[in-house]
């Protein structure tokens, strides 16, 4: 399966994802590459861990798990913590080993309707910032808010910290593999080469995603392990889309476009689609869809998406009600998905379970309603592992996902020159990654 196609952190030139390890594909690397995945794999699910715990996990040799831990936290990946931090499942008391999280950051900027979110993510996939801003969705001004904006926001977050790279993800189909968005409907994108506007824009290696497909690589590497196992990821928003996951891999497609349920045809519903049916799954189901039938019963004076989020998240009881028969229709959307696909865990990230978990109840009861297979939903279906913030971790996905699978590629991310110069004048305060000046007009 073809992987995503972007620039190398090391030399700007087109690298493919696939030649990046993965847990499905770890057998032709060499052993040092895989093992130092798999050392990083343990720590981050388990520690902080000694030496010995990190053996036992991975089958490692104790010369082997010390070699590995050696370079790995020489690269700024681990770090050793004072000995009182180990915990007991450690094992024998010596030195605990954690995920280094004050040397490396990755950025991301998640374009949505009618926001953009910059986020900054460490190594665990925790939050250390997040910005929102709103856009007109007019591609021009949209690469020009970002390419001012981006160094702002590192200047403000990023402190000492090396910048790995910037994630950029969008709904709709994107192609990875060139950076294209080939086609975003609710902003009006056809064949936007935003991933190549934006590395000469900021001077920075650009990975582009599918949103979709990103919200499901955050959830392998940093939410609940069953993920890692099959995973469907279910996303309702301004774009209605969903991400297929299986051994740890995300089903990208022969277009990158798996995944696509924006026109599954929900049962029931009526609304007009730009595809010239009725119901389907983007325009019954999508905020904007909600937005309109809060501003007709008044709940809200104007469609503004802000509005919505705080309405639901404050506990309004005429918002809440909104979002809750929203959920029956989306549990029908979800039977269909578990009927078909059969998931470990499928994911939810929508307004309504985001902001009032005691919903959930709800959406269960109409997902065995309207599924044929699923008759205890609870332990599948599961609301994001991020919470709010979870746009910005699903931005950083991709940078993320390939330092995780190969963490040796952060030699080459650190003999980056502009990187490099990056960190040095976030440092010194002046604009980091080298943004040329034209850029910030
Ligand atoms: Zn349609």
């Amino acid at each position: 399966m073809p992987g995503p196609r972007t620039s190398s952190p090391a030399t700007n030139q087109p690298v493919a994802s696939s030649d990046i390890p993965g847990p499905g594909r770890d057998g032709h690397r060499s052993r040092g590459t895989g093992s130092a995945a798999a050392v990083l794999r343990a720590v981050l699910d388990h520690g902080p861990v000694a030496r010995s715990f990190i053996g036992s996990a991975t089958g490692l040799s104790p010369a082997a798990v010390s070699r590995q831990t050696a370079d790995l936290i020489s690269l700024g990946v681990l770090r050793e913590l004072p000995a009182a931090a180990c915990g007991p499942r450690a094992g024998r008391p010596s030195v605990p080993i954690d995920v280094d999280t004050d040397t490396h950051l990755a950025c991301g900027v998640h374009i949505a309707v009618p926001m953009l979110t910059f986020g900054l993510v460490d190594l665990r996939g925790r939050t250390v910032a997040r910005e929102e801003l709103p856009h007109s969705g007019d591609a021009a001004e949209l690469i020009n808010l970002i390419a001012r904006g981006l160094p702002r926001f590192l200047q403000r977050h990023a402190g000492r910290r090396r910048v790995l790279g910037l994630g950029v993800v969008t709904g709709g189909h994107v192609d990875g593999r060139t950076g294209t968005v080939v086609e975003h409907e609710p902003l009006g994108w056809r064949n936007l080469q935003l991933g190549p506007l934006l590395a000469a824009r900021t001077g920075l290696p650009v990975r582009v995603d599918s949103h979709a497909h990103a919200l499901a690589e955050a959830e392998i590497l940093f939410g609940e392990p069953r993920a890692r196992s099959s995973l469907v990821h279910l996303f309702v928003g301004n774009v209605v889309d969903a991400a297929i996951a299986t051994e740890g891999v995300v089903h990208r497609g022969l277009r990158s476009a798996a995944g696509g349920v924006a026109h599954l045809p929900v049962p029931g519903a009526r609304q007009p689609c730009p595809c010239g049916e009725r119901g389907c799954a983007q325009a019954s189901l999508s905020d904007r869809a909600l937005l309109v039938k809060a501003v007709e019963r008044g709940i809200l004076p104007r469609p503004d998406p802000m509005l919505l989020q705080q309405a639901v998240a404050a506990g309004e009881p005429a918002a809440v009600e909104l979002v809750r028969r929203r959920l029956g229709d989306i549990a029908k959307v979800v039977a269909t998905l578990l009927d078909m696909l059969d998931p470990e865990l499928l994911v939810l990230t929508e307004l309504g379970v985001l902001f009032q978990p005691a919903l959930l109840p709800d959406l269960f009861e109409e997902i065995v309603a309207h599924s044929r297979s699923c008759r205890d939903p609870e332990p599948v279906v599961r609301p994001s592992s991020f919470g709010a913030d979870v746009l910005a971790v699903a931005a950083t996905a991709a940078v993320l996902n390939s330092v995780h699978r190969s963490p040796r590629t952060l030699d080459a991310f650190s003999r980056h020159p502009v990187l490099a110069a990056g960190a040095a004048g976030v440092a010194g305060g002046a604009v980091p990654g080298r943004i040329p000046e034209a850029a910030l007009k």
